[in-house]
């Protein structure tokens, strides 16, 4: 099957049901861990439908059967994945139609954003035995091509921690710099850039790159990634007289977690905090200012946002995946994930006034709390 041929059978297939817009946003919640449970936490993330979840507050009591649902939140994404959803299943509704389209000559991109904990590099790279995007993009990529001499797929897998940025396949080689010249849009200087024939190959490479990622212990006692890997896959091929180049950039981003306000200010920790705000606030803000169709994207105000700058303006087609858990320990930072994933896509519910008011009144549950919401309101 040549390329084309296989690019269009997959457009059909079931699996690309989420229509796309430019950035489409999807929300991955994981089963609460053991960890969770033994700590008694309880499930306060409801899927309502493909589309919509529901993030429950309950009301403190000694009794665990006399939870009250005290209040409801709800949000509406492009898609919301259950726990029970594949890695698979993730991959072909978020990141597969961008590997079509870089096949195409386009640049894509795809990250995972959320909390140490909730799942990004579950999500983005997996395990051996469970491969996430990163290698499923791989294995779809060489699939597609099928030994193609006139197809090139190369590699760079870098990290960016404290906006220093480190080549996780050349570990030793110090701090790379960005340069970004005319015609050629932001290159890494002395990048370790590799070329790959099969999944297999790369797989060895991602988990390899993926230990010299720089992990540190949080106050919290939790080992806890700082920092944004970047993987981007460049596909180069040859489609008739034409040559067509595309880029796919898939991102593990660094917890989302507020650190500051609970580290020292003078510590180095919470420089780095500050840092990685810095990123993740850049890259919001991109990201609004693409939504809203501002003339000016300000990417150079981080390295993170300066590197995507190809892959997430213009006609490039972004996947947001915000993870989170449903445990009822950590309301405070699901809602804020959720509040910003809905933000990177600005989706607003008709009629809803305030943020306590975006309740579905034809729930049951939700209806039944309407009132207990309008005195919270009044406080
Ligand atoms: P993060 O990269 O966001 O800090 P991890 O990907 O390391 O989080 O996930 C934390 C733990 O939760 C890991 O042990 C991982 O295997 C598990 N986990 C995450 N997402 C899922 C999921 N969807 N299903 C099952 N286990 C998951
Ligand atoms: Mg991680």
């Amino acid at each position: 099957v040549s390329i084309k041929e296989e690019v269009k059978v997959k457009s059909k297939s079931p699996n690309s049901r989420v229509e796309w817009g430019r950035i489409n946003v999807f929300v991955r919640g994981r089963p609460l861990s053991k960890t969770e449970l033994t700590a008694g936490a309880f499930d306060s993330l409801e899927i309502a439908d493909k589309n919509t979840t529901f993030l429950h507050e309950f009301c403190a009591s000694d009794d665990y059967l006399r939870m009250k649902r005290l209040k409801t939140r709800q949000y509406q994404f492009d898609h919301v994945f259950n726990m029970f959803d594949t890695q698979r299943c993730v991959y072909d509704t978020t990141t597969a139609p961008l590997v079509e389209s870089v096949l195409n000559g386009q640049n894509a991109s795809c990250f995972c954003y959320g909390a140490t904990g909730t799942g990004k590099t579950h999500t983005m790279l997996g395990s051996v035995d469970d491969p996430g995007i990163m290698v499923l993009a791989f294995q779809n990529l060489f699939k597609s091509i099928e030994e193609d001499p006139d197809t090139s797929v190369t590699l760079t897998y870098v990290e960016i921690y404290n906006e220093a940025l480190k080549d996780l396949l050349n570990p030793n080689g110090g701090d790379l710099c960005l340069r970004e010249l005319p015609g050629k849009g932001v290159t890494m200087n002395g990048v370790k850039e590799v070329s790959a024939s099969s999944a297999e190959e790369v797989v060895n490479l991602l988990h390899k790159g993926n230990k010299h990622r720089k992990t540190e212990s949080t106050r919290c006692n939790r080992t806890s990634s700082r920092s944004h890997a970047l993987l981007q896959i460049k596909v180069v091929r040859k489609d008739e007289n034409r040559t067509l180049t595309g880029k796919l950039s898939l991102v593990d981003l660094a917890g989302s977690e507020r650190t500051i306000a609970n580290e020292k200010k003078s510590s180095s920790r919470s420089v780095e905090g500050a840092n990685i705000n810095k990123s993740l606030l850049s890259l919001s803000s991109c990201i609004r200012a693409l939504v809203e169709g501002k003339k000016h994207i300000p990417f150079r105000n981080s390295k993170l946002t300066q590197m995507l700058k190809d892959s997430l303006g213009g006609m490039c087609q972004t996947a947001m995946i915000a993870t989170v858990t449903p445990s009822s320990f950590s309301l405070g930072e699901t809602a804020n994930t959720l509040h910003w994933a809905e933000r990177a896509k600005m989706i607003k519910l008709p009629g809803a006034r305030t943020k306590h008011e975006r309740i579905i009144k034809s729930h049951p549950l939700a209806s039944a709390m309407l009132p207990s919401l309008r005195e919270d309101k009044a406080e």
